[in-house]
């Protein structure tokens, strides 16, 4: 590995090498980023590529003791400060400047990894702005966390500023191909999932979940032309366990959400707009409910995502199950596929006398 490997990041890591190349380095860095865009794959490399004992490039080569020590977890001169529970204490940093007395055991610097620096407490957040404004000889900070702007600005001032991009689509996708050996099918769909995030990605592409959110927009799909003899027994096979439930109601918001960005778009009446926006939805939706989302008012689909948000709620406070899913599934027959549409034939071919 080196930070040329970094995939989907070419502006920090470019930006970083550059860094690399001068003779002063900066002494802390902030790379930003949501979960799973790779801060801390782009610091550990970086922290590799610095104490590289014969860098090809200005990156690191991977071959010598310091960049083995590294892949191994155990250079002596990387260190990593994580929450101790929800917080980063005052003992922790605390600790950190006991280092501070001695000069790196082996590479030219010291590399100090912050996790979640946004759960830095106020006082321990005050206790590194002091370590920062008088850094310590051949010390570098990388701080990690999801939005600058959740940590004070004497502390954001202090750093040179590295943004990390969500990945695209096509990267993530390429990932989940080659490390969890998907199809280009799945890894497709569950890239849309993941919205630009590895880690996600990863979530998503356990096989139970994959399975789930498949089901869940077929069962959606089905609302359409489903019978009102299919619609109980196909609720409460849905309703079979909590905690799945609980999940593939996130799938249905994304979902219903995906509804609304199509109606909002087609309304724009922006072509190129509007084949930006479908290529921006997580799911791919069917003709017919696409068809449906685009002719319906958009206030029904707000009514919608409104509605699924309180099933959520209510499951969270005990709420029954299977009334929850109906009445979910309910009004998606209801606001998008339009009242009184109940097929009169079940699927066992029986037709139904009202
Ligand atoms: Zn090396």
């Amino acid at each position: 590995m080196a930070l040329s490997s970094i995939v989907g990041q070419h502006r920090a890591v470019s930006f970083l090498k550059r860094v690399l190349k001068k003779e002063t380095v900066p002494h802390a860095f902030l790379f930003s980023g949501m979960t799973g865009s790779g801060k801390l794959a782009t610091a550990m490399e970086f922290a590799r590529a610095i104490n590289c004992l014969s860098p090809r490039d200005h990156d690191a080569c991977g071959v010598c003791e310091s960049c083995r020590k590294l892949d191994e977890g155990v250079h002596p001169d990387v260190i990593h400060v994580a929450s101790d529970g929800a917080f980063i204490k005052l003992d922790q940093i605390r600790e950190l400047v006991k280092r501070f007395r001695f000069r790196p055991f082996e590479g030219k610097f010291r590399v100090v990894i912050i996790h979640d620096a946004q759960k830095l407490m106020e006082i321990a957040a005050n206790g590194l702005l002091k370590i920062l404004e008088e850094p310590p000889e051949a010390n570098l900070f990388i701080l990690l966390a999801v939005e600058s702007q959740m940590l004070l600005p004497t502390i954001v001032s202090r750093c040179c500023q590295v943004r990390l991009q969500p990945l695209e689509d096509r990267i993530v996708a390429e990932w989940l191909m080659r490390e969890e050996g998907l199809s280009a099918d799945s890894a497709a769909g569950i890239a849309r999932l993941a919205e630009g995030s590895i880690e996600k990605a990863r979530w998503f592409s356990r096989q139970e979940l994959i399975e789930g959110w498949k089901k869940v927009v077929e069962r959606l799909e089905g609302l359409d032309r489903i019978s009102i003899l299919d619609f109980f027994p196909m609720v409460s096979d849905w309703a079979k366990g909590r905690e799945t439930v609980e999940r593939d109601l996130e799938f249905v918001k994304l979902w219903v959400r995906d509804l609304i960005l199509l109606r909002v778009a087609g309304a724009r009446n922006d072509e190129k707009r509007a084949e930006g926006t479908i290529a921006a939805l997580t799911f791919e939706l069917n003709a017919r409910t696409r068809q449906a989302a685009a002719s319906v008012p958009v206030e029904h689909l707000f009514v919608l995502y409104q509605r699924v948000e309180l099933a959520m709620q209510g499951l969270k406070v005990n709420a029954n199950l299977q009334m929850t899913l109906e009445g979910v599934c309910l009004a998606i027959k209801d606001y998008l596929y339009g009242k009184g549409n109940w097929n009169s034939f079940s699927k066992r071919g029986q037709a139904l006398s009202f």
